[in-house]
């Protein structure tokens, strides 16, 4: 019988195992479905630019019709609500529909950790998806607006991104290259304008190499951002944030960066987890489990040191590739020949805005423009993975 193979989430992970099957896999040797609550991929990668406004977002986004052979991945737009793997296999989507499997993929991705903090969910924007950065986008104009027909209240022209890590730090940079030309159309004196970035760890980008954090943090504060490091925000309201120190500070904008856990889905399953994400065998499998396997933010995987990977795009891509080969090997043999799993980090680049990243490959430390390059880089390497030349050629020259 041909195998039934489910395919949850075309983000990073999900497309990776799906596409990297449609290549290998004849059209009929397997039956693959994949399920995606938009008919779009998205680079999330590049989420800060449009949510800045320095980026079109359409330009990030990718039809899954243009990358999918509809004769071999079966598409299913549609939200998945429940996921029973312990007694009927059964996936329930939004629409009714009951969709049973004989291998499951689980690549549903992260959502926004709050931490417990007062009003952050009900105040703060967070740079999530296509759907929340135009939200961004569109506020921040607002607020540029209303400061010109109200000019008594300088908080509209503050904006408080929360968290310094990754996404903090390269939605600072691109929204502090967007606020010259803002200025312009608004005509509005750009000394009116601030862009505070508050950390609660002793610094920003915890974990990264010190000498690069230095430089980042300096190419920063020239572009006119302020930092506010090892500072908690206690409570977001209306008005702005109130920091763990008393402190308030009004703002007409708060984007919070400040973390993500997984995909709610992934605490009804009945396993044990780590703020929504499970920590899987070394075949990728959830434990106890032959047959559904967890990928990308859902998974956590550790590195010889014991410690957990942060969930990237690149340990997706990677999980989702190593995935294909052995889902392949089954089809092929009827059997689990399963290999470990090992993950091999390629490097790490930062963006921060125009002309100005840091980086680390291996040893090597990288700034300005190389960093920007190795970007570029990763950036068409992914989408040649997914769609070949024509969408480097499309995408790739508008990313970077
Ligand atoms: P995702 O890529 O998030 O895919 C999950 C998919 O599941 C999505 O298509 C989503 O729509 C779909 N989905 C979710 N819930 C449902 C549901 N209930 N039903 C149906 N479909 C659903 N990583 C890097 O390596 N380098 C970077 O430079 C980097 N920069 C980042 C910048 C930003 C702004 C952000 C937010 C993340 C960044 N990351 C980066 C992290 C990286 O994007 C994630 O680790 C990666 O996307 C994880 O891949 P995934 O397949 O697990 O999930």
């Amino acid at each position: 019988m041909t195998p039934k193979i489910l395919i949850l989430g075309a983000g990073y992970g999900g497309l990776t195992t799906a596409l990297r099957l449609q290549k290998e896999l004849h059209y009929n040797e397997a039956d693959i479905t994949l399920v995606n609550k938009h008919d779009y991929h998205y680079i999330t990668t590049h989420l800060h630019q449009p949510a800045a406004g320095t980026v079109d977002p359409r330009r990030i986004k990718i039809d899954l019709d243009e990358l999918i052979d509809k004769d071999r991945i079966n598409f299913i737009k549609a939200e998945v609500v429940a996921i029973d793997i312990q007694n009927e296999r059964k996936v329930t989507l939004d629409n009714g529909q009951g969709l049973t499997y004989d291998i499951l993929v689980i690549a549903l991705g992260s959502e926004v950790e709050t931490f417990g903090i007062e009003g952050l969910k009900e105040h703060a924007f967070t740079i999530r998806s296509i759907n929340s950065v135009q939200l961004i986008r569109e506020h921040i104009e607002y607020m540029f607006a209303k400061y010109k027909n109200e000019p008594g209240h300088p908080e509209y022209l503050t904006f408080i991104v929360g968290g310094a890590g990754f996404t903090g730090i390269e939605f600072v940079g691109e929204l502090a290259d967007r606020i010259p030309e803002l200025c312009e159309q608004f005509e509005v004196n750009p000394k009116k304008v601030r862009i505070i970035n508050i950390e609660a760890a002793p610094s920003a980008l915890p974990g990264f190499d010190p000498q690069l954090v230095d430089y980042a943090i300096e190419v920063l504060k020239n572009k006119g951002v302020e930092f506010k490091i090892n500072t908690p925000i206690k409570a977001c309201t209306e008005e702005g944030v109130t920091l763990a120190d008393g402190e308030e500070i009004k703002a007409g904008t708060v984007v919070w960066t400040g973390g993500v856990r997984g995909n709610k889905l992934i605490e009804m399953l009945g396993i044990e987890t780590m703020r929504a994400r499970i920590k899987v065998d070394e075949f990728l499998r959830a434990p106890g489990y032959q047959d559904v396997f967890i990928i990308g933010d859902n998974s956590i995987v550790f590195n010889e040191e014991g410690r957990p990977y942060p969930p990237t795009a690149q340990i997706a891509v990677q999980q989702g590739e190593h995935l294909a080969k052995q889902i392949t090997s089954y089809v092929r043999n009827g059997k689990m020949d399963l290999k470990p799993f090992k993950f091999n980090l390629r490097g790490t680049v930062a963006s921060l805005g125009k002309g100005e990243a840091i980086g680390k490959v291996g040893n090597r430390k990288m700034t300005g423009y190389t960093a920007l390059i190795m970007k570029q880089l990763i950036d068409n390497r992914y989408l040649y993975s997914i769609g070949g030349l024509p969408l480097v050629i499309k995408k790739g020259k508008l990313l970077g």
